[in-house]
């Protein structure tokens, strides 16, 4: 943290998952574009502290905090010491998200509920936690990170699906809730991106998936971060409730 005599007007950007993956680039991004970020992270306390460190230098002030998004009340800290230590929180970004890819059959129960604790229950506790003050301030935007796999389905992923199809509909019921109050919600719905998420993959089944696009290659994590600045922004004054897909035309 940066001391309060260095504090300027930027507005404030507050992002689950932000240490690795699209949540970075989201927060490279999302500085780039004038805000001061605060970022959660699970346990991965190096690619934290690196990207606060390129979040410093790129002229932002910075809350890095380890916070698992399946505490409600953890998240809630942290989005009062956001707001405390650096000012109102203007953006909203729920990036944070796990896989446990496996044919129902083969399911356990905890791979069941790890996915949708962290995707699901995880982006409703952020939402939760910014809402209220956004609404008192009649001002904000909240993107959400859902899935291809959330609008089709994907064999493999019924755990994950339901969990991001679950934030689309988290995402549209909340922006016709708060509309009205000055708030907009959106998602984005990624494809294939490259990160250490889809990395794991096997490259069959990722050739599979390229070769199903219309642009016929993967994506990269600052393509969606750059939908994401979009909507967060006031470029998108009229988007609400939308889902915008960021899938190189699956
Ligand atoms: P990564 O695995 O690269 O990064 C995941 C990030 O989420 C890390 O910063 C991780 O922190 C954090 N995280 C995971 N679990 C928790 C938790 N319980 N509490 C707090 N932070 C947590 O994933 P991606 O960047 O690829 O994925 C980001 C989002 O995009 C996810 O919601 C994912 O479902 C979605 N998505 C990704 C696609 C892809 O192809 N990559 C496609 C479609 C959607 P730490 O490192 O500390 O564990």
């Amino acid at each position: 943290m940066n001391s309060p005599e260095q504090r300027t007007s930027r507005p404030v950007a507050l992002i689950s998952g932000g240490s690795r993956g699209i949540g970075r680039a989201v927060a490279l991004r999302l500085a780039e574009d004038g805000h001061d970020i605060s970022f959660c992270f699970r346990g991965d306390e190096q690619a934290a502290a690196n990207l606060e460190k390129e979040l410093t230098a790129s002229g932002a002030r910075v809350l890095a905090r380890r916070v698992d998004v399946t505490d409600a009340a953890a998240v809630r800290d942290w989005a009062d010491a956001t707001e405390k230590e650096l000012g109102p929180v203007a953006v909203a970004v729920t990036s944070a998200g796990i896989t446990r890819d496996k044919p129902l059959l083969m399911m356990s129960d905890d791979d069941w509920h790890d996915v949708v604790d962290t995707n699901l229950d995880g982006a409703y506790h952020v939402c939760r936690a910014v809402v209220f003050p956004m609404m008192k301030r009649r001002s904000g935007a909240i993107v959400t990170v859902s899935s291809v796999s959330g609008l089709y389905g994907n064999a493999g992923q019924t755990n994950y699906a339901a969990s991001k199809a679950g934030v689309i509909a988290l995402t549209r019921s909340l922006a016709k809730e708060v509309g009205r109050r000055g708030i907009r919600v959106n998602a984005v719905a990624p494809g294939l991106i490259d990160t250490d998420m889809s990395a794991v993959l096997d490259d069959q089944v990722k050739q599979q998936v390229t070769a199903r696009t219309a642009l016929g290659r993967t994506g990269l994590a600052a393509e969606v971060a750059e939908a994401v600045s979009f909507l967060a922004s006031a470029r998108a004054s009229y988007v609400t409730g939308a889902v915008l897909p960021v899938d190189g035309g699956l």
